[in-house]
């Protein structure tokens, strides 16, 4: 089921680039294996997925030491506690949900001098209601001011995770304006859109998504 499911997501990705004028290959494909088994992981690595997303820095771990001998590029999308910033400095490529200083720095601090720099996203509140995670879109150029000082971490852009949405134009509405606002700072050059799950990777591919976060669309229910 895997192989299929990863198939179709990556023509329904393809289709949407094209459809909304987005250059072919312009939106990553980052597949959320939470709570999935490392083998199911190696069947979409085998069928070419590189990029895996995790929730759960100890779970995370033990799926990165048995797969230990893959090329994968590892991002963490959960929320972060503060005594887990080490593990993930030290064993992640990316992290998608930052969303204080704090963090940021000791992130940049822990992180291992002979590893290039951590790829770091801020995550943005853009459905207060819904979630407790993520800065608003009001904060975010002064956290940006203060993040770019950091030396081991590189600011590639912002993560949201909307209320979910049945309704396509409502859905596009959520990411419609958090993509102008940051398209409208001065001073940083964001290459980096993280957004887009199961439900929405079309909408989200309309609205500048450069990475969608496929979970069970992927890998099945949990
Ligand atoms: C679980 C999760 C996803 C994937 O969600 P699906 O709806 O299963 O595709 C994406 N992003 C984050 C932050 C998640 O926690």
């Amino acid at each position: 089921m895997i192989i299929e499911n990863l198939k179709r997501i990556r023509s329904e990705i393809a289709q949407a680039e094209l459809l909304y004028h987005r250059s072919p290959g312009s939106v990553l494909l980052l597949a959320v294996s939470k709570t999935k088994p490392a083998a199911d992981i190696a069947l979409a690595y085998r069928a070419g997925q590189r990029h895996f997303g995790e929730n759960y820095c100890q779970e995370a771990i033990l799926k990165q030491r048995q797969l230990g001998a893959y090329d994968i590029t590892w991002h963490f999308i959960g929320p972060i506690q503060s005594n887990k910033t080490k593990t993930l400095a030290t064993c992640f490529d990316w992290v998608h949900s930052v969303d204080r200083f704090k963090t940021a720095k000791r992130l940049s601090e822990q992180r291992p001098i002979h590893l290039p720099p951590l790829n770091i996203c801020l995550q943005i509140n853009i459905s207060n209601e819904y979630s407790k995670s993520g800065i608003s879109l009001a904060s975010l150029p002064e956290l940006c001011q203060q993040i770019v000082e950091l030396p081991n971490i590189k600011l590639r852009g912002v993560m949201a995770i909307p209320a979910p949405q049945e309704d396509f134009k409502q859905q596009r509405l959520a990411y419609h304006s958090l993509f102008k606002a940051v398209k409208m700072l001065d001073n940083v050059a964001f290459d980096t859109f993280s957004y887009g799950m199961s439900g929405d990777l079309v909408a989200a591919i309309a609205e500048g998504s450069t990475i969608v976060r496929i979970g069970s669309a992927l890998f099945g229910a949990r």
